[in-house]
């Protein structure tokens, strides 16, 4: 009756639970703060999901079960050859606590939604069961694919990675054209793609005609560009721009010196504003459900501009008034302390931004983050902003020391080709997305082979599985993953290590690792669903 009780009380409305704010203040929390309200609710919980659990036994591994779920709240990347260690537990004991926490929601919930690594979890929950075939170097076609169809491109950005020489021939166009759209027609509804650089996506006159035709197969695709290019002549030339699921410019600065301090080019600034407020007039007339946002880098030397963001969109919303204006916001991390640099390396540049964040920066950046808070609920209140991995730690209120890294020795010697590539415009298929930059110093061995219209992905993936040669790589060799590629690169580690300890993901602690082979991979850029 106790259970029956307690079971009524719990408010449970089409699979959302809604957890007690007691609970999501100690997840959080670094002491163990409304301590028994949590024990008390953990133990019911238990129960009701695991009606077959021994009462004494319990009693004896609940505090130890409080300590997992905020471990793995704050840090997912956690063995279980750790957690046994910390924990002092046993394999055994660990299986059965493991067991205890999978199969109770409260618990999953605290962990995978309400903890400070919730954005981690969302990004690699969709990918962690293909882990398994990741580790065994089983074909499977990847989960994520990212196109970088630019031609050339007309910054300079100081923290980017791309040979500023190279560009590819104009030629090669409609044989890329025909080749995507082989790609297309081979995918299985479970790939999400998106359009990226590489360089300058809109630089390929072809790209309405890409995104048009991924529409056609059902494929959502997000753009993501400088915008410099996106002038009402460009979009009347490429109309199938309307069809992309949403479009993201990157925001080099607030105005035309900041924006000539990343890029080097001064105009960038008028002309990205002026886009801005034709594109968005223009969007709310034929696709209303395009969603249109910015994403900032943020580094060292533009701490500051992160405040002058709300005005800058209030500026450009008060331009459009023919309905919504700039719809979201990703806000990224110091993107130089994750892509490594290496100044003997990349040498064929105008200029390069060389310093890292320390840690007075980032106190600084997270008063900035409360104060760009502020501004944003009083100047553009229905603005959706995105924090990424580590700001959003920064924004619940703790100073961390930036984003996961892995260096180069713990890189993986295959890639990860079941779940994400990315494949430029001659098709060449790459391991790790910061190496698909055109003659990118030392990024030739990051290329796995070359699809065209006539030679399927399958075969060219198939084929480097199969010929089984790991790839050497060095130290700095970390340089050529993005942050999401780091995150992967954690996630397949860790399995691998939970593997070797004889508990694998599938017996491990998060239920939804071993179930999530349909979910789709979403764009979270403009909402908190994954
Ligand atoms: S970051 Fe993008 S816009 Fe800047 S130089 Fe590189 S490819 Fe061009």
């Amino acid at each position: 009756m106790e259970y029956f009780n307690y079971y009524c009380k719990r408010i449970v409305k089409k699979n959302i639970m809604y957890i007690d704010d007691k609970l999501i203040e100690w997840v959080t929390a670094t002491d163990d703060i409304h301590a028994d309200f949590v024990k008390k609710n953990f133990y019911n919980e238990i129960l009701l999901a695991n009606p077959k659990t021994e009462k004494k036994n319990l009693d004896s591994q609940i505090n130890i079960i409080k300590e997992i779920v905020k471990t793995f709240s704050n840090k997912p990347w956690i063995t279980q050859k750790e957690i046994s260690e910390k924990f002092e537990l046993n394999k055994d004991q660990l299986l059965k606590i493991n067991e205890l926490i999978s199969e109770t929601d409260l618990l999953q919930d605290l962990i995978l939604k309400n903890g400070y690594a919730k954005k981690y979890w969302n990004s690699i929950i969709p990918f962690s069961y293909l882990t398994e075939k990741a580790i065994k170097n089983e074909y499977s076609f990847p989960k994520r694919i990212a196109l970088f169809p630019g031609v050339s491109c007309m910054f300079y950005c100081g923290f980017c990675g791309r040979n500023q020489k190279a560009k590819y021939p104009l030629n090669i166009i409609d044989d890329s054209l025909e080749m995507y759209k082989k790609l297309f027609d081979d995918s299985p509804d479970y790939t999400s793609y998106s359009v990226s650089g590489g360089l300058e996506p809109l630089t390929n006159p072809k790209i309405g005609e890409l995104v048009n035709y991924a529409k056609s197969k059902n494929i959502k695709l997000p753009i993501i560009t400088n915008g410099y290019s996106l002038t009402e002549s460009f979009l009347e030339k490429n109309p199938g721009i309307w069809d992309s699921d949403s479009l993201r410019i990157s925001l080099y600065g607030v105005d035309a010196e900041s924006y000539e301090f990343i890029t080097r080019v001064r105009k960038g600034f008028k002309q990205v504003y002026n886009n801005t407020i034709s594109f968005l007039k223009k969007r709310n007339q034929i696709n209303k459900n395009l969603k249109f946002g910015f994403n900032f880098i943020i580094i060292p030397e533009n701490l500051h501009q992160l405040l002058q963001i709300p005005e800058l969109i209030k500026r450009i919303n008060e331009n459009v008034l023919n309905g919504e204006g700039v719809n979201f916001l990703t806000l990224r991390d110091d993107y130089q302390s994750v892509t490594d640099h290496s100044t003997e390396r990349d040498t064929e540049r105008k200029y390069r931004l060389d310093k890292s964040m320390n840690s007075e920066e980032r106190k600084k950046l997270q008063e900035n983050i409360f104060k760009f808070e502020e501004l944003k609920k009083k100047l553009c209140p229905n603005l959706y902003v995105d924090y990424g991995y580590s700001l959003e730690t920064l924004f619940k209120g703790q100073v961390d020391s930036g984003l996961i890294k892995v260096n180069g020795k713990q890189m993986r010697k295959f890639g990860f080709t079941q779940i994400s590539v990315a494949i430029d415009l001659y098709g060449d298929v790459f391991l790790f997305r910061e190496a698909g930059f055109l003659n990118r110093e030392g990024n030739k061995k990051m290329i796995i082979g070359r699809i065209s219209k006539d030679k399927s992905l399958e075969i060219i993936i198939k084929n480097f599985l199969e010929k089984n040669q790991p790839l050497e790589f060095e130290q700095d060799d970390s340089r050529f993953m993005d942050s999401f590629d780091h995150v992967l690169t954690a996630l397949v580690n860790q399995a691998e290590k939970d593997k070797e300890f004889d508990i694998p993901f599938s017996l491990g602690p998060i239920k939804l690792r071993k179930q999530n082979k349909k979910m789709r991979v979403g764009n979270n850029w403009y909402s908190d669903v994954t």
